[in-house]
């Protein structure tokens, strides 16, 4: 298979703009869940950046258990992340979640995001293997890794091989956390793959005091990097609050990922 370790030994780079996962440095991607106002992205944006996120996130298509929970801002949502992307610097990773949006998505975003629910939508995999970003590929919530690899095998066989994997809990008996986060996937899929792993501590606990804690284990897993939800006041988020760190306690995740990380 394509992405697997016989097929390419040394580590595949992702790089986007400048930045490059899946060598020696440790990335922070940061940000809200849901892009909600202008005010409340770039606010975030030069928060993360500050502490020392190297990559914005933010949902502007919201897949929601609930249709009656806030869906995005949609194309509204990705005019502000190109905003606070000329502003800050910081490169932009923003869901995609269905096939007719792939072009308009990845007009704006740097790094398009696949999320859990649409792992195995392998039209929108076809799609986003055409276009020439890097794609966040997240774990299935109920996905065995090796469906997980074959998910990104899809992409790699399209023609792009831009792909970072990440990990964010899955489905398991335990309800105290939210998903459970499953660190073994990191040494893994490392094993068996080429590609870039990152951890999502945010989604894979919902627990916004477990994310420090995971995220350092996740590091320590030898992740390439993390992906983080970031809401300069999480109690009025539209989305994932109880999983949002204030921009305090994100700084202090950085500092302690930094003891462990060699370079962040
Ligand atoms: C997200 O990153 O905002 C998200 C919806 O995550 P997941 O697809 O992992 O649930
Ligand atoms: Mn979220």
């Amino acid at each position: 298979k394509l992405v697997s370790r016989e097929f390419r030994q040394e580590n595949t780079i992702v790089s986007i703009n400048g930045r490059v996962l899946g060598g020696n440095e440790v990335h922070l991607i940061a940000g809200p869940c849901s892009v909600e106002s202008r005010e409340q992205l770039l606010e975030t944006a030069w928060a993360v950046k500050e502490a020392g996120a190297t990559l914005l996130r933010g949902g502007a298509f919201k897949p929601r258990t609930s249709p009656y929970s806030f869906q995005g801002l949609e194309e509204a949502g990705l005019e502000i992340l190109a905003e606070a992307r000329e502003r800050t610097g910081l490169p932009v990773v923003t869901e995609v979640v269905d096939p007719r949006f792939v072009s308009l998505v990845g007009s704006y975003a740097d790094v398009l995001q696949i999320g859990a629910r649409n792992m195995q939508n392998y039209f929108l995999l076809k799609e986003v293997a055409k276009v020439k970003k890097p794609v966040l590929l997240k774990r299935g919530p109920s996905a065995t890794v090796e469906e997980w690899l074959m998910a990104a095998e899809y992409i790699m066989l399209g023609g792009n091989d831009q792909i970072i994997l990440c990990e964010r809990g899955i489905r398991t008996f335990e309800t105290f956390t939210r998903n459970t986060l499953d660190l073994s996937a990191v040494p893994v899929v490392k094993r068996l793959s080429h590609l870039p792993v990152i951890v999502d501590p945010s989604h894979g606990t919902g627990k916004w005091w477990l994310v420090q804690p995971m995220a350092q284990a996740a590091i320590a897993a030898g992740a390439d990097g993390l992906m983080v939800e970031v809401h300069p006041d999480p109690g009025e988020a539209l989305s994932d609050g109880k999983q949002s760190l204030t921009p305090e306690n994100f700084r202090n995740l950085v500092a302690s990922v930094k003891e462990i990380a060699v370079a962040v």
